[in-house]
């Protein structure tokens, strides 16, 4: 990069885009968004994280000016953005279907969004070619979309999306058209073009996996309306609801009932007769007879040792061999099934006690559960 493109560059730098009490509705009565507040500092990857409907490729098409608000506004800083059309926001953006230009070699693809500002031909030809260079795909430059992998046609939108060296990348679910091997590929791709390029993201997902492995704060959204945002670190070890937990990888999802609060801050809970300590992670305190859901990481259940009276008597119902580690399918005398991992010898049939920290047993007021298709479902 010369100079002066450099200067011209860091002349338009921001610190913050912020989305203040978005709202927007496609029928009367009915909200996408509910007074939305979502904000993206200079350098961060936030990722946009939910179940499908509950409103994340709203609030990107709202960002990116392919939606209108109906209420609300967004912010550049202190110059509010949401009248300007999406072509000033000067946001590159990457979604799902690639939408590249089938009659257009790679090259012209990419060189699109510099014609359209009318960069000169020889600086556009020149651009396209160092970020071809950059998705690794300067050999194909002369062939047609269609003459492409699924991979290498994303990696051509995200050349396009950053040949016209946007400060802010917008990206809808880029990976999910894609098999898995390639979908892990271009992950670290991306991250590393993030790295690379200084690059700030807003990226809808809504993959956990994916969620946490590229972003430096995740949002979650739920019904349209902010559930939590922080840290991958931090949303993923305390989730704010069993919501929540269900998208962190919190398989164990159930519902039980509360029996007593003692006094060093656990709680009991019923598990249609057996008991389980847990520590209470919604606001105030459950009422005993209340219910509620437990949500456990597989990974925080142990086998108890030998002979130890204590701990959750369960029977092994289906065991996976998975390398290292084991992971085993087991369900409690009333019928609750519990997922875990270990690299202790256990076979189907067997019968077994569980020990779980009562710190990794999160308990909640909120109703959630986990479908056969490992989809977290709410209720109410
Ligand atoms: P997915 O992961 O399935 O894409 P999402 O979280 O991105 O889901 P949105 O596509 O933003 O969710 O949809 C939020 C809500 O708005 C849904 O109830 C959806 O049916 C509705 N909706 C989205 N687009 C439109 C539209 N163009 N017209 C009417 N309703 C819409």
């Amino acid at each position: 990069m010369t100079t002066t493109s450099i200067r011209a560059t860091k002349k338009h730098q921001f610190e913050r885009l912020q989305m203040r009490n978005v709202s927007r509705s496609y029928s009367k009565g009915s909200f996408a968004l509910t007074d939305l507040d979502l904000s993206l500092g200079r350098g961060e990857f936030v990722a946009l994280l939910g179940p499908s409907g509950c409103g994340k490729s709203t609030a990107l098409a709202c960002m990116a000016g392919l939606q209108p608000l109906t209420s609300g506004s967004i912010w550049r800083d202190d110059q509010r953005i949401d009248n300007l059309p999406t072509e000033k926001r000067g946001f590159g953006m990457v979604f799902q279907n690639y939408a590249l230009f089938p009659h257009m070699t790679v090259q012209k693809n990419v060189e699109f969004g510099l014609k359209m500002r009318k960069v000169a031909r020889p600086e556009r030809a020149t651009r396209a070619s160092r970020t071809l260079e950059l998705v690794q795909l300067s050999e194909h430059a002369g062939r047609l979309p269609a003459q492409l992998s699924g991979g290498q046609q994303q990696r051509v939108a995200i050349a396009r999306a950053l040949a016209i060296d946007p400060e802010i990348v917008l990206m809808d679910e880029p990976l999910s058209n894609l098999d898995a091997s390639l979908r892990v590929e271009l992950r670290t791709e991306i991250k590393r073009l993030y790295q690379e390029r200084g690059l700030t993201v807003l990226y809808v997902t809504h993959d956990q996996e994916e969620a946490l492995s590229l972003a430096t704060r995740l949002v979650v959204l739920r019904a349209g309306k902010l559930e939590q945002t922080g840290t991958p670190e931090e949303v993923y070890t305390n989730p704010v609801s069993a919501y929540v937990a269900g998208f962190m990888g919190y398989r164990n999802l159930f519902s039980a009932v509360a029996s007593a609060s003692r006094s060093d801050g656990t709680i009991e809970v019923d598990l249609n007769g057996q008991r389980l300590l847990g520590t209470f992670r919604s606001p105030g305190a459950p009422q005993p007879g209340a219910k509620v859901t437990v949500a456990i990481r597989p990974e925080d259940v142990k086998l108890s040792a030998g002979t130890a009276a204590d701990g959750l008597e369960v029977i092994a119902e289906v065991v996976e061999y998975h390398g290292r580690e084991l992971a085993v399918q087991t369900r409690t005398r009333g019928g609750i099934v519990i997922h875990l991992r270990t690299g202790e010898q256990v076979s189907a049939g067997n019968d077994v006690r569980l020990q779980i920290s009562p710190d990794r047993v999160l308990v909640y007021s909120d109703e959630a559960h986990i479908d056969e298709e490992g989809q977290v479902k709410t209720v109410g």
